[in-house]
């Protein structure tokens, strides 16, 4: 299978051709990942960091096994017996919790990791007995960030959102003569990202009915938006910036991200300089990282309408043309506390795909990112922007679903939005499913609104 010339062409010793870690037919000894449904099957084994609720102490970094997480302060002696010294040197800070330090070591220490966690997570293995000692049950753990995150990026990499959030405001000019040319971004805030199931309090701001003065008030109109975060693994100096055929050796994986928007903030605030406090607020991310290794058998190519002006050259490379998306599918869902009293279910409002919502890929963010010469840090978030599909149905935000409050979104149980009430709980999913590849996910990011 060489799916993914991306990695191949230019960028020597980094991954993505399917090797024996992708096997479809291999299964684990941990039942619950075999499950064909399972987001965290033997293929994915996402990184993550957990404290256990009541014994205290620092958080350790964990990896999911179906519905395990295999404990790596436990892990590691018997994971790194018999191993090479890349191995081993990988090992030491995830045994010490140290997410953000393995991340920073790059590609060769991920895959002797990912290798070594395949074969002892693998049904069979010899080593099964010692690591079924280290597993803990994903439902007791409380999930943390998984590192210490620097600084957070957010981009506009929806063209579909661009085009529809554009159309509202300016029907006749609704992408922007710079969308095709320029990967839009702004610098968000990184002191406010929260891990899934942390509560999101509405936040107060301006707010401006026409022909009044703006006045001090809760944001009367709370928005998700559905993103794919990407976290950077070795940063790059100071002035230098990353040639887009090496971009992919500086992201480590993925999670997912909901971008919360207080439009009626944004709508005021942000001219000339972009999004603040309509923003700033609170971003909530799912506790796994799926690595781009785990990603190699999702890999598609980069799609542009005919007639769309070529990349300038360092956005372009002919691995990132070829495989430089990801085939990914996206769900946002809405629980609301009347549902949840009444013990309904939550509410699917949307899907989209990743491959077909972005017009910019993870690489060229990088290179676009670095090209003036600012540096990336390990541990840094990159947001893609609102991954809103073609359709109407397939907008990753109320604001496009229900138009700017013009159609109010049914929800079901009879209630509909126009934007979130408190109580509601927005949960976001993802996954990846090809044939000849096993199935892997995201996991869910969720978030309930409470009040201001
Ligand atoms: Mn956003």
């Amino acid at each position: 299978m060489t799916r993914n010339p991306a990695i191949t062409s230019g960028a020597p010793g980094v991954p993505c051709v399917p090797d024996d870690t992708h096997d479809p037919h291999a299964q684990s000894w941990v039942d619950s990942a075999n499950r064909a449904d399972a987001d965290f099957p033997l293929q994915n084994l996402p990184f993550g960091r957990f404290t256990q609720p009541g014994l205290g102490g620092e958080p350790r970094v964990g990896v999911a096994i179906g519905d395990e997480v295999l404990d790596m302060s436990r892990a590691v002696p018997v994971l790194g017996d018999g191993g090479g010294d890349v191995l081993r040197a990988a090992l030491r800070p995830l045994g010490a919790g140290d997410l953000g330090g393995f991340m920073a070591l790059g590609h060769d220490a991920w895959h002797a990791v990912r290798a070594a966690l395949s074969q002892g997570l693998r049904a069979g293995s010899a080593r099964q007995p010692a690591l079924a000692a280290c597993l803990l049950g994903q439902r007791e753990l409380r999930m943390v960030l998984p590192c210490q995150i620097g600084d957070y990026t957010d981009f506009y990499t929806g063209i579909h959102h661009a085009t529809s959030v554009g159309r509202l405001f300016r029907p006749d000019n609704p992408l922007m003569p710079n969308y095709k040319w320029v990967p839009i971004g702004y610098h968000g805030r990184a002191s406010s990202i929260v891990t899934s199931g942390a509560p999101v309090r509405r936040p107060r701001g301006q707010l401006r009915a026409p022909d009044q003065d703006p006045r001090l008030a809760p944001s009367q109109r709370l928005d998700y938006e559905l993103e794919i975060g990407a976290y950077v693994g070795p940063g790059n100096a100071l002035g230098e910036p990353v040639d887009i055929a090496r971009a992919e050796q500086h992201l480590f994986g993925v999670c997912l991200l909901n971008d919360w928007s207080a439009r009626d903030v944004q709508a005021w605030e942000y001219q000339p300089l972009g999004p603040f406090l309509s923003k700033n607020f609170a971003t909530t991310v799912s506790p796994w990282v799926v690595t781009l290794e785990a990603l190699a058998p999702f890999r598609a190519p980069l799609v542009r309408p005919a007639g769309d002006p070529a990349p300038l050259p360092y956005l372009h490379s002919a691995g990132n043309a070829a495989a430089g998306a990801f085939d990914l599918q996206l769900e946002v869902w809405l629980h609301t506390a009347r549902a949840r009293d009444s013990g309904e279910p939550a509410q699917c409002l949307s899907r989209s795909n990743w491959a077909q919502a972005a017009y910019w890929t993870l690489a060229q963010l990088v290179a676009h990112h670095t090209v003036g010469g600012c540096n990336l840090q390990p541990g840094d978030l990159l947001g893609t922007g609102t991954l809103s599909g073609p359709l109407p149905e397939q907008a990753g935000s109320l604001l496009e679903l229900g138009q700017a409050g013009r159609q109010p979104v049914a929800v079901g149980g009879g209630e509909q939005r126009s934007f979130l009430l408190d109580g509601d709980t927005v949960i976001l999913r993802a996954w990846a499913e090809r044939e000849g590849a096993r199935r892997i996910g995201l996991g869910e990011c969720r978030g309930t609104v409470v009040a201001a």
